[in-house]
């Protein structure tokens, strides 16, 4: 079936319960057993079903289907955050001594959280070029466990060599791991291009309206067979202490996901509740409509940027001008890059005088919301990074980021334009 008939239907049988079109929300902490052997029965995994919700929920059961159909996967499990996400899917591939591949353009929590957090873990982080990934071979070794990047890139709008990077992580047996939250499904699909693991925060185009955090992890077909001939990942292939000697690859399931919940989800617990789940199935059901008109209106807003005086450099991959034009062609759904764009002005106080001035846009530091957001992350998300760090990872201390949300494009263009004078 197509994306939007997916988005819609994928995962819920409307003949269950009492019939209800709207997706029940299960909203219980706890599910009462049969009897003792059919309590047994869940806990060895010989019946599958719920137990506790920290582990599975039947509503998120259905956010988790709709999602590995959306992504064209095997699995998915939806987590409390994007963040936690994104711990999960690298806490499942490395542990102390291990290292990971990082994209030199990442979202700022993934960056304190793969740099530093988790190098407290044990686990150190190298950076490679996402665009032009020429320096990733030479930094694989025995120990890397994974090659960690953003399909669309927050807040650079960078778009990563997805083809080349996939090729020379195939040529030496690692993982990949591609966080498409900006792109969204809509527009791109990582799996088909060969990626192996998808991570989302599902905070932002998923919900669509700033209501709810939440984050997905997504699997491939087929790593079952692939971790079972890989001496790179050989947890996936020997026995769990922590499971009675489990052997996550000899189940009939995905054992991705499945070694998630079972050891991480149950262990660290960052689980998300049923009602923000019901609030993302919803989400879904409009993500493609939305994503298309935040992309036609962003373009409409980057087009009049490129003809203001005070704007030095306008940065949005569907422009004809941009450097990434080729790629997002290449990859992106109808060469749509999202809501997301940036522009430079001409120095750090101008940059601040525009968002003190900005009526209809609102100075927030989130993205994916139908109301439009701005800001200035020199001044506010990135304020922590020394100036030259900052230009090394894309972002000029006069440098605007736009979220570009649903309304009429000719009001978020007259909104600017006063606070250009
Ligand atoms: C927001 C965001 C995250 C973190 O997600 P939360 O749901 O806020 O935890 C991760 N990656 C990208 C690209 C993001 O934009």
């Amino acid at each position: 079936m197509e994306q939007q008939t997916l988005a819609i239907h994928a995962g819920y049988d409307k003949t269950f319960g009492h019939g209800s079109m709207s997706v029940p929300i299960e909203q219980t902490t706890a599910y009462a057993f049969r009897d003792s052997e059919h309590a047994a029965n869940l806990f060895s995994l010989k019946e599958l079903g719920p137990i506790y919700s920290r582990l599975t929920n039947p509503t998120l059961d259905v956010l988790e289907k709709r999602y590995a159909a959306l992504e064209k996967g095997a699995s998915a499990i939806a987590v409390a955050s994007g963040q936690s996400a994104i711990f999960y899917a690298i806490a499942n591939l490395a542990e102390a001594g291990d290292n990971i591949i990082i994209s030199n353009k990442l979202y700022g929590g993934s960056v304190t959280l793969l740099t530093h957090t988790i190098k407290r873990f044990g686990i150190n982080a190298k950076v490679f070029d996402c665009e032009n990934p020429t320096d990733l071979e030479a930094l694989i070794d025995d120990k890397t466990k994974a090659i960690f990047f953003e399909s669309l890139s927050n807040p650079q709008i960078a778009i990563s060599d997805v083809e080349k990077i996939v090729s020379i992580a195939q040529k030496h047996g690692v993982m990949t791991v591609c966080d498409n939250t900006v792109a969204t499904a809509a527009l791109f699909n990582p799996i088909s291009w060969g990626v192996d693991i998808v991570v989302h925060s599902m905070s932002k185009y998923t919900d669509g309206q700033g209501r709810a955090i939440g984050g997905i992890v997504v699997e491939r077909n087929g790593l079952n067979e692939f971790f079972a001939n890989s001496s790179r990942y050989s947890h996936f292939s020997s026995p769990d202490e922590s499971y009675h000697g489990l052997v996550y690859t000899s189940l009939p399931l995905p054992c991705f996901c499945l070694r998630i919940r079972l050891a991480l989800l149950r262990d660290i617990g960052a689980c998300l509740s049923p009602f923000n789940g019901w609030l993302l199935i919803n989400g879904l059901e409009t993500l493609d409509l939305r994503v298309e008109k935040h992309s036609q209106n962003a373009l409409e807003v980057a087009k009049f940027l490129t003809t203001a005086a005070n704007v030095k450099a306008v940065n949005y991959p569907s422009l004809k001008s941009s450097s990434a034009n080729t790629k997002v062609n290449k990859y992106f759904k109808n060469g749509y890059a999202s809501g997301l764009l940036s522009f430079d002005v001409g120095s750090f106080e101008e940059a601040k005088h525009i968002i003190d001035s900005v009526k209809l846009f609102s100075v927030v530091v989130n993205i994916g919301d139908s109301k439009s957001l701005i800001a200035h992350p020199a001044s506010t998300t990135h304020s922590q990074i020394p100036q030259d760090e900052l230009i090394k990872s894309g972002i000029n201390p006069a440098t605007i980021r736009l979220s570009i949300g649903l309304e009429d494009p000719k009001d978020l263009i007259a909104d600017l334009t006063q606070a250009f004078n």
